[in-house]
């Protein structure tokens, strides 16, 4: 039976990209942090169904955390990196995102006690034109990516790029990618991975997805925010639009959680790097 791999993206809930121009960075530290509680509800359910997963933890919340990179790395989970300060990457230049990258790895191998193998960019936004990001990334040491979502979106998605784990070779070296699931239905890749697609659209897109992965032979890759288990959070002035994606459906998370650990076995992206199969994509 394959395993599946279960991603979180360990952020505060002022941390979410869409609120950057309501919520500047100068102001995170003003605000009540409440990562300790949602985090240890999902702690508490992949433990409940003996799934493993991999902890894409923001920089910037390990140094003020220690204690919860500790847990995770504790519960047996892999720590890994969502960079230092959740910049896009089409927001920063190669020195940036090298400086960011390199400080978050530091921190969390410093923190877990094991070598922080994986990053995931925030808003998926190593988008075309922004391949230089996964060159940084082979230099600072990391074997694998999973920012490249290959969806056709405003904003971000990497449209052509391929479904399931593959190794992406590079002039200076390669690296491993493991995109977020995808659904592929009348000719489109729809996203089906986590996140506000699992909490908004029938459970069952992201069932199918994985179904899919299994007939292939491949793990999926699902996601999701502590924050997305918060349906308490304090509700920020923002769009109508991001107050769905963010704010709807809070409180289907659990339960559906719930059953997507009960139908699907999970395990961390580390475990099943060494499985990926030995084919190249050129980036
Ligand atoms: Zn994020």
């Amino acid at each position: 039976m394959i395993k599946h791999h279960f991603t979180v993206d360990v952020e505060e809930y002022f941390q979410v990209s869409a609120f950057e121009s309501r919520v500047p960075r100068s102001d995170w530290g003003r605000f009540e942090s409440r990562l300790t509680e949602s985090l240890s509800r999902l702690l508490d359910l992949l433990a409940r169904h003996e799934a493993r997963g991999t902890f894409f933890v923001v920089g910037w919340v390990a140094e003020r955390h220690p204690d919860l990179v500790q847990r995770i790395a504790r519960a047996g989970h892999e720590v890994a990196s969502h960079s230092w300060d959740h910049a896009r990457v089409t927001e920063q230049s190669p020195p940036a995102f090298r400086d960011s990258v390199r400080r978050a790895k530091y921190v969390l191998e410093d923190l877990s006690g094991a070598p922080v193998l994986g990053f995931r960019a925030p808003s998926f936004s190593i988008v075309p034109g922004r391949e230089w990001a996964l060159d940084v990334l082979i230099e600072e040491g990391y074997r694998y990516d999973s920012s490249l979502f290959p969806v056709r979106r405003p904003g971000y998605g990497y449209a052509n790029g391929q479904r399931d784990p593959h190794w992406l070779e590079r002039p200076i070296g390669r690296i491993a990618e493991v995109p977020p699931t995808t659904l592929r239905r009348w000719g489109a890749n729809l996203p089906a991975g986590g996140g506000a697609y699992f909490r908004l659209l029938p459970y069952a897109l992201v069932r199918a997805a994985l179904r899919d992965c299994e007939r292939r032979g491949a793990p999926g890759t699902f996601y999701i925010h502590p924050w997305e288990l918060d349906p308490e959070q304090p509700r920020l002035g923002v769009s109508w639009w991001t107050r769905v994606r963010h704010y709807g459906g809070l409180r289907r998370t659990l339960p559906r959680l719930e059953r997507l650990l009960g139908e699907f076995r999970f395990t961390a992206i580390a475990e099943s790097l060494p499985h990926l199969a030995d084919s190249l994509v050129r980036a």
